[in-house]
């Protein structure tokens, strides 16, 4: 399996080239021409896979298309640390930098003040950790009803710090009609139960 026969476009094909990448991993080769045909997918994947570039990719070249209203995100990906979330910001800026997308990191530690003011100037990319986004979210400082792409990473990690539940009233928050993509290094019961829940018809990929 190569790159370009993953469906995605000409621009994004370059940025994977400047990263130096000859071939897709199992979970970008499995996961990328899904995503870009708006299917949920559930990911078994541990850290270390390409699992980041396999949903970060495909939702460039979807977000490239669309446009930008304040204090409604376009997508939200949620991750259990400041450390994951800001991983997955470095991986935006560096595969969509042919790409004038703009993305906010919601997460604890930093000052409010910044977050809302970012938020009030249109974000495609919203990456957060659940603590934070829900604190926001119950100060009216953000809707989430234009927000059309939920990616829940490290979904196990979630269940283990307690997330679940934020993420539940998060997930009813979103419109009902939107892609879920879910990551997860395992499938203990409470994350099957998360992904009936929360999922459509998902494709499940395991490597
Ligand atoms: P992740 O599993 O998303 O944390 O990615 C692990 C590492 O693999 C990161 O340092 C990526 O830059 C790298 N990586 C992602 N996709 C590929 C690929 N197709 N070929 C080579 N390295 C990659």
């Amino acid at each position: 399996m190569k790159f370009a026969d993953l469906g995605l476009s000409d621009e994004l094909l370059k940025s994977v080239t400047d990263a130096g990448y000859d071939e897709p991993t199992p979970i970008q080769a499995q996961a990328i021409p899904s995503v870009l045909m708006m299917r949920d997918i559930i990911g078994i994947a541990q850290t270390g896979t390409g699992k980041t570039a396999s949903f970060v990719l495909p939702m460039i070249d979807i977000l490239a298309h669309g446009r930008r209203r304040a204090l409604m995100p376009r997508s939200l990906i949620l991750e259990p640390t400041r450390e994951l979330a800001a991983q997955v910001a470095e991986n935006f800026e560096k595969y969509g930098k042919n790409h004038d997308l703009k993305m906010a990191l919601l997460i604890g530690g930093v000052q409010m003040g910044d977050q809302v003011k970012a938020l009030s100037e249109g974000v495609d990319v919203l990456i957060a950790t659940p603590g934070r986004l829900m604190d926001l979210f119950e100060r009216g400082k953000i809707l989430l009803t234009g927000c059309e792409l939920l990616v829940i990473d490290e979904a196990d990690r979630m269940l283990d710090m307690g997330f679940i539940p934020d993420i539940e009233s998060i997930c009813a928050k979103l419109p009902a009609q939107r892609q879920t993509l879910l990551f997860s290094a395992t499938m203990p019961p409470p994350i099957k139960k998360l992904s009936d829940r929360f999922l459509s018809n998902p494709k499940s990929i395991e490597v």
